[in-house]
């Protein structure tokens, strides 16, 4: 049998990446982008949101980046739009790919305790 391999270069500086499967693909990229272009990942995140205000789309696509990228969105965005991701999230829970799930279930709670915390 013929092993497929996924196949992706970086935007940034062109390196490319084979792999296997297609989560480990992600996840190599996506530490490829925090490792060397974190600046530029900021800046493109920064770049996304209209004024302050991430809408639903700029957070629910931080979710495939990883948990860095959607806490920095969360931070910018406001608690309707971060609830109604969540909304998104649970009910696609199922057909989703477990690694975005436990992506958002981190950064989500991981924003609430940031929240808790500013308002005491
Ligand atoms: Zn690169």
């Amino acid at each position: 049998m013929k092993s497929k391999l996924y196949l992706a270069k970086c935007s940034q500086c062109g390196q490319k990446f084979r792999r296997r499967t297609r989560t480990e693909l992600l996840k190599a990229i996506r530490e490829h982008i925090w490792k060397y272009h974190r600046a530029w990942m900021i800046k493109r995140i920064k770049a996304g949101r209209k004024d302050d205000n991430p809408g639903l789309i700029a957070i629910l696509s931080a979710v495939l980046l990883g948990v860095q990228a959607v806490t920095a969105v969360l931070k910018l965005a406001k608690t309707k739009r971060i609830d109604d991701a969540h909304g998104v999230v649970t009910v696609l829970t199922p057909v989703l790919p477990k690694n975005v799930v436990t992506v958002w279930s981190a950064a989500y709670q991981a924003h609430r305790i940031y929240k808790m915390k500013k308002e005491d």
